[in-house]
């Protein structure tokens, strides 16, 4: 499968050293989470393992373990890594943010990644010169391509992301959606996934505007939590807010249970896409269509899923 013309360093060989803090230099912030704090770095000296000509820029998650301890986040940042590592062990997806290597010191736990420069989706639509919301159908063919790329990866390695949000979603320098952020992330082959979902039953936290309803309802886990998510940020793409927003995350629930959200406007221009969108807003999730449902919608019949390079062509190249 093509990667997405990546030009990241290899997988660490074996016999190399574990790297630490040490080997590489720290640059500017880039932003910090409820428990990590993000920077820019790069390696301290070139590394020829790599056979890295060009300067690689790493993203470091760094990690307070007092922090984690004390709010109670080991479990997150357990799934984040073993997430992670599962998805990166047989091919490096062009739509998931890459972890190359985890470790610790005495203070902190150190996640390097993959720096995608181009900020949130988030950001980007919140700056469109559209005011939030794409007008340009070949924009959000793009978008739809990568996303349903990406969630078709995820599900093949039975991961469901489950936050899926356009926080999560960040662009890189070619305009290309890369996912990030797994800390709530469910692995359906494995048998601790009951306890995970206990786990996030008792902790839901951050915007509840893509949460879907069996999670709300019965905090079951499927690929159906992230095909919701997907309709919400599809339709977020063409009408600038997300559906199910209400005056408060209450009656943001109750909108969501109850399939309520605004009507899709001015899309005249495009029955193919309002279907789509409409048809994975389903509350029903047996009735609501499935990732490879998605995509054979006619909205995607102008996507070849085989054509891997279309697919990952950026919206700026
Ligand atoms: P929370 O963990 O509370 O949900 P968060 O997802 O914003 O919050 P982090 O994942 O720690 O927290 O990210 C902090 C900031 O760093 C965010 O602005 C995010 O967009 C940015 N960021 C995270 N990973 C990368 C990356 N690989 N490349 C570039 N920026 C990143």
């Amino acid at each position: 499968m093509n990667t997405g013309g990546s030009k990241s360093p290899q997988r660490r060989p074996n016999n190399m050293k574990t790297m630490s803090p040490q080997d590489f230099v720290f640059l500017n912030k880039i932003g910090s989470g409820s428990y990590s704090e993000v920077y820019k770095a790069k390696y301290k000296t070139a590394i020829d393992d790599f056979n890295n000509k060009r300067q690689h820029f790493f993203a470091i998650k760094i990690c307070s373990k007092e922090h984690i301890i004390r709010e109670q986040k080991e479990k997150y940042v357990n799934v984040e890594k073993l997430t992670l590592l599962k998805l990166a062990s047989k091919m490096i997806h062009p739509g998931i943010v890459n972890l190359y290597y985890t470790f610790h010191d005495t203070y902190n736990l150190y996640f390097v990644l993959d720096y995608i420069s181009c900020g949130e989706l988030f950001t980007y639509l919140y700056n469109s010169i559209n005011k939030s919301m794409i007008q340009d159908y070949k924009i959000i063919e793009r978008f739809v391509a990568q996303l349903l790329d990406t969630l078709k990866y995820l599900e093949i390695n039975s991961i469901v992301h489950r936050d899926l949000k356009p926080e999560n979603i960040l662009l890189n320098k070619k305009g290309c959606l890369m996912i990030t952020d797994f800390g709530v992330a469910c692995d359906l082959s494995n048998s601790q996934r009951a306890i995970d979902d206990q786990m996030r039953a008792s902790s839901f936290v951050g915007t509840a505007d893509y949460v879907s309803p069996e999670l709300l309802l019965t905090n079951s886990c499927s690929y159906k939590a992230d095909i919701w998510a997907a309709g919400c940020i599809f339709y977020q793409l063409r009408q600038g807010y997300p559906p199910f927003r209400g005056k408060n995350e209450l009656e943001t629930f109750e909108n969501i249970v109850s399939g309520n959200h605004k009507p899709m406007l001015n899309m005249e221009d495009n029955i193919d896409y309002l279907d789509l969108v409409k048809q994975l807003l389903v509350v029903d999730e047996d009735n609501r269509l499935s990732v490879d449902e998605a995509m054979t919608h006619p909205f995607c019949n102008n996507i070849n899923w085989e054509q891997k390079n279309m697919i990952w062509t950026g919206i700026w190249e």
